[in-house]
């Protein structure tokens, strides 16, 4: 019983509240109109403008109160609604940002880091050659100390922290 008269107050205030959000919104629109029109006229001051000043007020009120009226069906629907949408979409997203977040990544890291010059013409290579496609030399080297293979523009051995001359 009490939810039933809750239910009829807010919708009385529902519905007192569209009455007030149009009159409010038609009395700010007269005022301005008015406003406008003696502008242009610039002949007699807008003997409506204080329209505006009742509409603005009026107008806030009415979606105060339609929003307090539809309030608990907003947090129903976002509750039940948008949440899942929500996951959804981030679900979806998830391999998409990963490959971008990948992407921008390699990009800022840069070529230059995984480019291997050429120790013979200066040429860069991708880290993987073995042979330098411009002039045929080797692009790896074996480390003296270790004997792990190196590139060729190496100037420390990555594995054992030898300096090569
Ligand atoms: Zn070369
Ligand atoms: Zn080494």
């Amino acid at each position: 019983m009490d939810e039933r008269q809750h239910k009829a107050t807010k919708k009385k205030l529902k519905i007192f509240g569209f009455i007030l959000l149009i009159l409010g919104a038609a009395c700010m629109v007269t005022g301005f109109v008015d406003f406008g029109l003696s502008m242009n006229s610039d002949s007699d001051m807008p003997s409506l403008f204080f329209l505006i000043f009742i509409g603005s007020p009026m107008l806030f009120i009415g979606i105060s109160l339609v929003v307090f009226g539809y309030k608990k069906e907003i947090t129903t629907y976002v509750k039940n609604e948008s949440v899942p949408v929500i996951n959804e979409a981030a679900e979806e997203l998830k391999p998409a940002v990963k490959s971008v977040v990948g992407a921008v990544k390699e990009e800022l890291q840069g070529g230059e880091t995984h480019m291997v010059t050429c120790p013979r013409c200066g040429a860069k290579n991708p880290v993987g050659h073995k042979f330098c496609p411009e002039c045929g030399g080797s692009l790896e080297k074996i480390c003296p100390e270790c004997g792990a293979k190196q590139e060729a523009d190496d100037k420390f051995c990555g594995n054992c922290g030898a300096k090569f001359e």
